[in-house]
């Protein structure tokens, strides 16, 4: 176990907000299920890979 291996594994990948008109980007883990918006305040980011596998 270290801690080089744990962040290579965890990455940040670019999220998009849902919400209309918002179109707030972020980084977020690709394992966050629940994405906080900084600009509109609600949980309503979602990973662009995400969004990509669901499409
Ligand atoms: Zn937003």
């Amino acid at each position: 176990m270290s801690n080089i291996s744990l962040a290579e594994r965890v990455q940040t990948s670019p999220a998009i907000c849902m919400t209309a008109g918002c179109n707030n980007t972020a980084d977020m883990e690709p394992d966050q299920d629940q994405g906080f918006c900084e600009a509109c305040g609600g949980k309503t980011i979602v990973s662009a890979l995400v969004l990509a596998g669901l499409i």
